[in-house]
């Protein structure tokens, strides 16, 4: 059965831009057949019809770094800086994951993301038992990029895992999970950052992922102390010490770029390689400012995430934008990043950064149906005038009322259709008690 979006203010996001008020027509197949004018598109007796009505319908949102594995730790990590947020807190409490916690907090994150209009994220999962995430995107329906973290250097509280072993691991989960759920999931290689890793392992990661067409996706240069950390330890500035070991490229998604060098940044567009910008993390971790405008500039492709639960405390694409826009205005003026190309950054961007925007990213004809709905009945949207604007600056994330993905109803009115919210809230509280019993990280106060 088809289905009709009446009436919404479309966003499309396409080449031209094109916003108008009409309609879209999704096929049974889940993909957009038609969209034109209200009253343009002609559809069979029995066709299901979204009222969208004073609605504004865009793309589904594309977030390039995200963690699942870490949404049970949301305020488990209040005040550090990357160092002692990784050392002290989040990989001792990964380390503690067992299956099911680890399936809990997917299933938290995920929820969170959907409700909130992503269709499409690139998750960093963790050491042991991604497989969880990867299940439970598949229930969920949301369109994953995923893979297991590499770390063979260092203790790091407990996640660590010999070369052979981490690997052969990876290439079992891309096995079983690239292009499964209806092509929905793919595998995305990723070695944590180059100081949890051996050159050895990179360069294996980096040719396994080449060989079976798979993204690469690692952190870098997210702070100062890390950057003094990789010079030390290789002799190069980080990106450098990346590309020599394979990881540059269309195919690479590097989280944060927030300290460049000058021949870092031009590295960065002569290799097409992808920045994933994670404006909210940056800022709680005291981290900086990433220079994207100046990215842009120079034809970095560049995405944005929303990172980690603890280090956010959100998953909202909504704060990212709008925060991906604010950071630069004071240093950069006030023209500096406007709406139309931070909505641009979070659908077709994001998309494109994946290898994915001839399927998702836009609404256009032939597409994939990944379409979010937001109502406007709130004061916060009135008077409607920009609607881009208004996306971008001023809605919320509990303003989204109907999510499709891959033109499956996942969102209708707001709520989560075929899962309980309330048991997925009821498994995170459970699971953390759970974590936190078996982690034993010293200060961690009690959940309520
Ligand atoms: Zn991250």
């Amino acid at each position: 059965m088809g289905t009709l979006l009446e009436g919404g203010m479309i966003l499309t996001v396409d080449a031209a831009q094109r916003c108008f008020i009409g309609d879209i027509y999704v096929d049974d197949h889940g993909r957009i057949a038609a969209l034109g004018p209200t009253g343009s598109i002609a559809v069979a007796g029995g066709t299901r019809t979204i009222d969208a009505r004073g609605c504004i319908v865009c793309p589904g949102f594309v977030q390039v770094h995200v963690h699942l594995c870490q949404a049970l730790f949301r305020g488990s990590a209040e005040d550090r800086a990357l160092l002692p947020w990784l050392n002290e807190r989040i990989w001792p409490l990964e380390a503690a994951h067992s299956m099911s916690s680890l399936r809990a907090s997917a299933r938290l994150g995920l929820a969170e993301l959907m409700l909130g209009g992503t269709t499409t994220c690139l998750d960093m999962g963790t050491l042991r038992h991604t497989e969880a995430i990867f299940d439970a995107a598949a229930v969920a329906g949301m369109r994953l990029f995923c893979g297991k973290t590499h770390m063979d250097l260092g203790d790091n509280g407990g996640l660590y895992e010999p070369l052979d072993r981490s690997v052969q691991d990876a290439c079992d989960l891309a096995d079983r999970y690239h292009g499964a759920a209806q092509g929905r999931l793919h595998y995305a290689f990723a070695p944590r950052f180059i100081l949890s890793c051996s050159e050895a392992l990179i360069r294996r990661v980096a040719d396994e992922a080449r060989r079976r067409g798979c993204l690469l996706h690692t952190h870098s240069s997210e702070n100062p102390d890390e950057v003094t950390a990789v010079r030390a330890a290789t002799g190069k500035d980080n990106l450098f010490a990346l590309h020599d070991l394979g990881l540059s490229g269309k195919d690479v998604v590097l989280a944060h770029c927030v300290w460049l060098s000058e021949h870092e940044k031009e590295l960065l567009a002569r290799t097409n390689t992808v920045v994933a910008h994670c404006p909210s993390t940056n800022l709680k971790l005291a981290s900086g400012v990433a220079n994207i405008p100046e990215l842009r500039s120079r034809g970095v492709r560049v995405g944005i995430g929303a990172d980690g639960a603890p280090c956010n405390n959100r998953l909202s694409a909504f704060t990212e934008m709008r925060l991906a826009s604010l950071l630069q205005k004071p240093l950069h003026g006030a023209t500096a990043m406007p709406a139309t190309d931070v909505l641009r950054m979070m659908t077709m961007g994001g998309a494109e950064a994946l290898g994915i925007s001839h399927e998702v990213g836009s609404l256009e004809v032939g597409k994939q149906a990944d379409i979010v709905v937001i109502g406007t009945d709130r004061p916060h949207l009135r008077p409607r005038v920009d609607p881009t604007a208004m996306l971008v600056f001023a809605a919320e994330a509990a303003d989204v009322r109907h999510v499709m993905i891959g033109g499956q109803l996942r969102v209708r009115d707001g709520e989560l259709t075929g899962t309980s919210l309330h048991d997925i809230l009821s498994d995170a509280d459970a699971a953390l008690a759970e974590v936190w019993r078996r982690a034993a990280v010293p200060g961690l106060a009690s959940s309520w």
